[in-house]
């Protein structure tokens, strides 16, 4: 079939989840068989969100081929299991840094270059590409920001002309917001009236509408939206929050969200079938059945913001749902941790977690952790940062290295353990210039990554200039810490592990980029694993610490 198209919008307020709406659509039709992708398009100038600091714009995703993405890319991986590339990512300022190079180049044929029509082609070009490569059957395309912000306008521009080229291949959806006013004890539908009429005022109809409510919307009162807003009263869909967004494609299912897209882009749902959700049905049982807790670790500078380390989050979530536990994840802020206090916040851990970052700050409380987890022999995972910090500690304190150090850290430290790779050595650029994208990595076939992956050569997912010094590479053996995983072209260090402990080990890639509900990551799964084992070891008090 000719690839149809869904636009998904968002009105009334930023944070009301077009992601999860996206992505669970997404989930749906992709259990009906069809071939799905999600793209986003951002309206901020950046040219992608690799420069942007976690506290701006929550964690920034990897995609296998290396683009730095929103965050929202990873939730379409791991509602979908398709993987996302550069093109399902596009920005304001990479659409202006393509039409200012053209302009250059004199592909503009001395034409004044405007908004309309050189940014709104160019914007149409990039929707349109995903579709072009055969590979799909659905491309649902999620414009960021809000429906009024001056920045999307060019976007809802471009919408609006493609709707009508596409004219019966295209398709509308709304999300709003129904907020409920406590003291009149009442759900208010008029921002949504208003958000649809400024759509209404850009060209676009909605032919879906989404609510995002904390409350029931009773029919009475969809039915009014409809008739305000030109929408089928069927095709007013209430979201309503949900104890986890993994039950939100069975609750747009139920309200037969997937029959609706299908029926208004010409294909029969009929035909099509109901969806095969049993996998994912599957996982939600685990979810709502898990009894017991484990209780894991995360010790990072951005605790605050809990988007800031989204993918690990739903990685240890997915791992400890399919070990049938509940996750209870205690975010340990690095800059608050001391040798002085260390019991006292990580004595309750069944596992830690050392996050990835950069810079110096919080830097010495991912080293208290780390020996205090050591010598406790916690179960412990280093990504990335974490990692390289878990190599400095072992330097410190078994290899007596006292001042080992990333050259990150401290660029004149007599033991380099971690050190900037040579061809990093000579970039400048922040953005876009770290080692990025899915790297194979050979492991040793004896090794505790090996077990937990059951394969020896793996590819997973970096975002990182620094590198575990070979240099080293005898010494930290000798001394107990082993290098299981190595790049085969380059010889780079990729794990090490210390096998004499439960579970110890750093990984330089992040695992957590490649974790999926349907098909969720082996190292969290053996993590998590081992986590529940001394969690169940404590309790019978076969080994008290
Ligand atoms: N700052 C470290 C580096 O650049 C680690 C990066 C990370 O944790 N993603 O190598």
């Amino acid at each position: 079939m000719e690839p149809k198209y869904i636009f998904v919008t968002g009105g009334v307020v930023s944070s009301l989840g077009k992601g999860i709406i996206s992505s669970s659509l997404a989930c749906l039709l992709k259990a009906r068989g069809l071939r799905v992708t999600i793209q986003k398009y951002d309206p901020y100038i950046n040219i992608d969100p690799g420069t942007l600091n976690p506290y701006e714009h929550g964690e920034c995703y990897v995609t296998v081929d290396g683009h730095e993405a929103d965050l929202d890319l990873g939730h379409y991986e791991r509602f979908t299991n398709v993987r996302t590339t550069r093109a399902n990512n596009v920005t304001t300022g990479r659409i202006y840094q393509s039409v200012i190079e053209k302009e250059r180049r004199g592909d503009y044929l001395g034409k004044t270059v405007q908004i309309i029509p050189h940014i709104t082609d160019e914007i149409k070009r990039n929707i349109m590409l995903l579709g072009k490569t055969g590979d799909y059957d659905y491309i649902i395309t999620e414009i960021g920001g809000t429906v009024g912000d001056i920045e999307s306008l060019p976007f809802l521009e471009a919408v609006r002309q493609l709707c009508w080229d596409l004219d019966g291949r295209a398709l509308n959806i709304h999300l709003t917001y129904v907020p409920y006013l406590g003291a009149a004890k009442e759900l208010k539908t008029k921002p949504t009236q208003h958000s649809v009429k400024e759509l209404q005022q850009l060209g676009l109809r909605p032919d879906i509408l989404i609510l995002r409510t904390e409350h029931d919307v009773p029919v009475a009162m969809r039915r009014k939206i409809a008739q305000f807003c030109n929408v089928d009263p069927e095709a007013v869909i209430e979201s309503r929050d949900c104890a986890s967004i993994y039950e939100v494609p069975m609750m747009l299912h139920a309200q037969h969200l997937d029959d609706i897209v299908l029926a208004k882009t010409g294909v029969d749902p009929q035909v099509q079938g109901e969806p095969h959700m049993e996998p994912w049905l599957h996982f939600v049982e685990k979810m709502k059945n898990a009894r017991e807790e484990v209780t894991i670790g995360l010790v990072g500078k951005y605790v605050e913001l809990q988007d800031a380390y989204k993918s690990i989050n739903e990685s240890l979530f997915q791992a400890a749902t399919y070990n049938d536990c509940r996750l209870n994840l205690v975010y340990v802020h690095s800059e608050k941790l001391t040798d002085a206090n260390a019991d006292e916040k990580l004595a309750g851990m069944d596992g830690v977690i050392i996050a990835p970052g950069f810079g110096q700050r919080g830097i010495e409380g991912k080293f208290v952790a780390l020996r205090w987890c050591r010598e406790h022999d916690v179960p412990t995972f280093g990504i990335c940062l974490g990692m390289q910090c878990m190599v400095i500690e072992y330097a410190r304190n078994v290899l007596g290295l006292a001042e080992a150090n990333s050259t990150e850290m401290n660029p004149v430290t007599p033991d380099n353990v971690i050190d900037l790779m040579d061809e990093q050595k000579s970039i400048t650029d922040k953005g876009g210039t770290m080692r990025l994208g899915a790297y194979d990595c050979r492991l040793a076939p004896d090794s505790l990554a090996a077990r937990a992956y059951g394969a020896s050569m793996v590819s997973e997912r970096h975002r990182h200039r620094f590198e575990f010094n070979s240099d080293y590479r005898g010494r930290f053996e000798a001394a107990g810490m082993r290098c299981v995983g190595e790049n085969p072209a380059t010889g780079l260090v990729e794990v090490v592990e210390v096998p004499g402990k439960r579970w110890y080990l750093g990984t330089q890639y992040h695992p957590e980029y490649s974790s999926t509900v349907l098909s969720p990551n082996p190292i969290f799964l053996s993590f998590m694993r081992a986590a529940i084992d001394f969690r169940k070891e404590r309790e019978s008090g076969a080994r008290p610490q």
